[in-house]
């Protein structure tokens, strides 16, 4: 159901109190934290600069990390407050806590057009808690709450769940900021009656972090294609050896059902007949978390179905990539989430780039193609072709889950149109 958005309500002079994603990679540069990747506080601007034109006065709370409940220096939202004012060429104030009289002194003097940036909301444990009472004191400041956070709404913190409810039981207006009005839109309205072919490719380390959404795809998309390590599980379901490659053996039934229900359904279910498989070596050292560090070794093609006792699959090879591509260029309507291999390695990114270029052709001829968060987005990025696609969601997790079908918390708790 559509949400309204803050194109709908009047904001002038009201306290805006609005939950965004400034969750951004920060690093410790001689003492001070820096922000080091400002993409997050980009896609923010279109609903900031609305809001500013509109007269609102805008309060900004998100989180940063996890801090656990405790005031943990490093993952203060100061520095982004200055990144912000760097951005936007304005005056960003900033208090040091999300709650409390200081906010609300903060708040009061905000004239129409000003932006105040809160404290991580997660120095208090309350926030994920989702305390009620927590809700009532961040809700001090807002007379309308606007949801821009689209990463975060599959998670019912006091922040993007709790707010919007004190807010609208007071007769307010809980309503999506822009971002959240695009993800709403791609994730959801352009995939009711997709264009087809609807050509969905899947890729990623675990099949049971996607087998809800291949299951639910599978009621719409004429063509699924599988990649990532997720793909040996299916492998390991219909019989081939997969060596040591990552697997879920405990999750070869679920992976056979989907591969019944493909054929059921007459969805083409496309697995990888080639790979790039190598060897790990145990360099005998242990990495920062204790675990043993192992150095990936003699990459090579491997065309046999089945791969060798001692080597594990790490991208699908090039047979494989040239059919995807192939099935990918026809299509009208593209969802792409996970990589096809463990990219961040250059020697096993050439699946993730051949199935990067063919959405983006695709995309060229006429389809939509709409990325699904996550390593897919940085693997476009990476290649230079972010803008080359229809969209690119800014969510991780909470797009998995739109795409399964679920309501989201903080989506459910906005206003309907
Ligand atoms: P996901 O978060 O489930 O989308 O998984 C992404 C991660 O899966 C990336 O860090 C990849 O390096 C990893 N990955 C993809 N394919 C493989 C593979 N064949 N073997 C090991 N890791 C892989």
């Amino acid at each position: 159901m559509a949400k309204l958005t803050i194109n709908d309500v009047d904001v002038r002079e009201k306290r805006v109190f609005m939950r965004v994603d400034f969750n951004v990679p920060m690093e410790d540069r001689d003492g001070k934290m820096v922000v080091t990747d400002v993409n997050r506080i980009k896609e923010t601007l279109p609903t900031l600069n609305l809001l500013i034109s509109k007269g609102a006065k805008i309060i900004l709370a998100a989180h940063l990390g996890r801090p656990k409940g405790k005031r943990e220096a490093t993952m203060s939202l100061a520095p982004v407050a200055e990144k912000l004012a760097e951005m936007t060429g304005r005056k960003v104030a900033f208090v040091d806590d999300c709650i409390g009289e200081k906010v609300e002194r903060a708040a009061a003097a905000l004239k129409a057009g000003d932006i105040l940036v809160l404290e991580n909301v997660r120095y208090y444990n309350e926030e994920e808690a989702n305390d009620p009472a927590f809700a009532e004191k961040l809700a001090k400041v807002a007379d309308v709450y606007v949801n821009d956070a689209f990463g975060t709404a599959h998670r019912a913190h006091a922040s993007t769940e709790g707010v919007a409810h004190v807010v609208t039981k007071r007769g307010g207006k809980a309503v999506a900021g822009l971002l959240m009005e695009r993800e709403l839109k791609f994730l959801g309205d352009e995939l009711e009656k997709p264009a087809r072919p609807f050509v969905v490719i899947l890729g990623g380390a675990k099949v049971s972090d996607k087998i809800k959404v291949i299951d639910r795809l599978l009621e719409k998309a004429d063509a699924i294609l599988i990649g990532g390590a997720m793909s040996y599980t299916f492998k390991l379901a219909l019989g081939a050896k997969t060596g040591k490659s990552l697997v879920e053996p405990d999750k070869t039934e679920v992976a056979l059902s989907a591969l019944n229900k493909a054929k059921a359904r007459n969805v083409q279910f496309l697995l990888p007949t080639d790979n790039v498989i190598a060897n790990q070596v145990n360099t005998g050292k242990l990495n920062k978390k204790g675990k043993p560090v192992f150095e990936i070794v003699n990459p090579r093609l491997n065309t046999a179905q089945d791969i060798p006792e001692d080597a594990a699959g790490f991208d699908i090879g090039p047979d494989t990539a040239k059919h995807y591509a192939e099935v990918i260029r026809t299509a009208k309507t593209v969802v792409w989430n996970g990589p096809m291999g463990m990219f961040e390695d250059a020697r096993f990114a050439k699946g993730t780039d051949a199935v990067a270029l063919a959405v983006v052709e695709a995309t060229k001829n006429g389809a939509k193609s709409i990325i699904g968060g996550g390593d897919s987005v940085k693997a476009l990025n990476n290649a230079g072709l972010g803008d080359k696609v229809t969209f690119m969601s800014t969510g991780g997790g909470a797009s998995l889950e739109f795409l399964e079908g679920l309501v989201l918390p903080g989506v459910a708790a906005l206003a309907d149109k």
